[in-house]
């Protein structure tokens, strides 16, 4: 395997303007197994971030070992924050991802803390710890085994299907803390899903996931959402979505329209205007000038189409809307559907969760 790289605190040349803002850097790395992808690796000071008591992000503690994310959603509410590294929010979001190597040790010190209160902790709620970097860089079982040495309970969530290598970690896991796991899996139409998630796995790849994780005895929690008005809406794809879900073995849907926060917005555009330039003017309507959020008549109308469909495939469903579910842990993973898909406008702490 050929890595370009450099050595600990040497400049790279090869990277991009404001990565001097990176703290921690250790090598800027290419590899030909990731075409496209410089891997910037850093030595992280700190693992556990704390969601500011103010924000409207509804947990606690969250780790995120990776920055960017090669899945590339185009509608990824989190491009916003590449932006303090002076990258840009799109094909560098995909592209330049943030490795904390450490990031393992540095969380066991942490939870080792007699501060540590054992408050159970996300993942996945910025950028998916299960992205094919993973599969190269093997950060998770670290941070598995750190928060179940120390009695955390946690929820992963993920659209990776590299979550299958550490099913048999997770569910020792289990025996000894709550974990949840959930699958975000927005769209299940194969040409579509390659066009607006180009890194993704397929939904097919997803659903057999979800049915080896229920097979490992989790009741997985699959996150149908964003769901994209006019591309992911009509009651027949509605309907062989959840009937594809509950197949795969799903005990729960959430769901959430579609969210497009400003950093993301340009973007997303982009991509409808080349795309699918015949429903600009109605997303233009749908999300006019700095508006985040579908409105709110949408939202409910999504709702009434969403919920007897889900009755009759025998599912039990969450509107994002509907708010968190109460309790510690069981909660988590679709309270995170609320970040996943960004938070009501003007509730941007979390922008910062790194
Ligand atoms: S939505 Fe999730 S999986 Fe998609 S690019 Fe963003 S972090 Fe990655």
């Amino acid at each position: 395997m050929r890595w370009q790289g450099q050595q600990l605190g040497a400049t790279d040349a090869a990277a991009l303007p404001g990565l001097e803002r990176l703290d921690g850097l250790v090598r800027s790395v290419t590899t030909p197994e990731f075409a496209g992808v410089t891997f910037h690796e850093v030595m992280a000071k700190s693992a556990l971030n704390h969601v500011p008591g103010a924000s409207a992000m509804p947990f606690d503690w969250t780790v995120n070992p990776y920055r960017g994310c090669t899945h590339a959603c185009t509608y990824c509410f989190a491009r916003g924050t590449h932006e303090y590294l002076d990258l840009d929010a799109g094909h560098d979001f995909d592209s330049q991802i943030v490795v904390k190597i450490n990031v393992g040790e540095v969380l066991q010190r942490e939870l080792r803390r007699g501060s540590w209160q054992r408050d159970p902790v996300a993942l996945g709620t910025n950028t998916d710890p299960y992205q094919r970097a993973e599969g190269r860089y093997r950060l998770m079982p670290g941070i598995i085994s750190a928060l179940t040495e120390s009695g955390t309970s946690f929820s992963v969530l993920t659209k990776g299907t590299l979550i299958r290598r550490d099913l048999p970690l997770l569910k020792e896991a289990a025996t000894r803390v709550d974990v949840t796991i959930a699958t975000s899996i927005a769209v299940f139409d194969e040409r579509l899903q390659h066009s607006v998630e180009p890194g993704t796995p397929t939904a097919a790849a997803r659903l057999e996931t979800v049915r080896a994780a229920t097979e490992a005895g989790f009741g997985v929690t699959v996150f149908m959402m964003p769901i994209l008005p006019h591309l992911t809406d009509s009651i027949p794809m509605i309907d062989d979505a959840l009937r594809r879900v509950k197949d795969a073995g799903a005990r729960n849907v959430v769901f959430g329209a579609l969210h497009l926060r400003p950093g993301v917005k340009p973007w997303f555009f982009e991509w409808l205007e080349r795309e699918h330039p015949e429903l600009v003017s109605s997303y233009r309507g749908l999300y006019p000038g700095a508006a985040a959020m579908a409105p709110k008549a949408y939202r409910q109308w999504l709702a009434r189409r969403m919920r007897p469909l889900v009755r009759a495939h025998g599912l039990d469903a969450r509107a994002e809307d509907d708010g968190p579910p109460r309790g510690p842990v069981s909660g988590l993973a679709a309270r995170a559907a609320i970040r996943k898909t960004g938070p009501p406008v003007g509730a941007t702490a979390a922008d910062r969760l790194f």
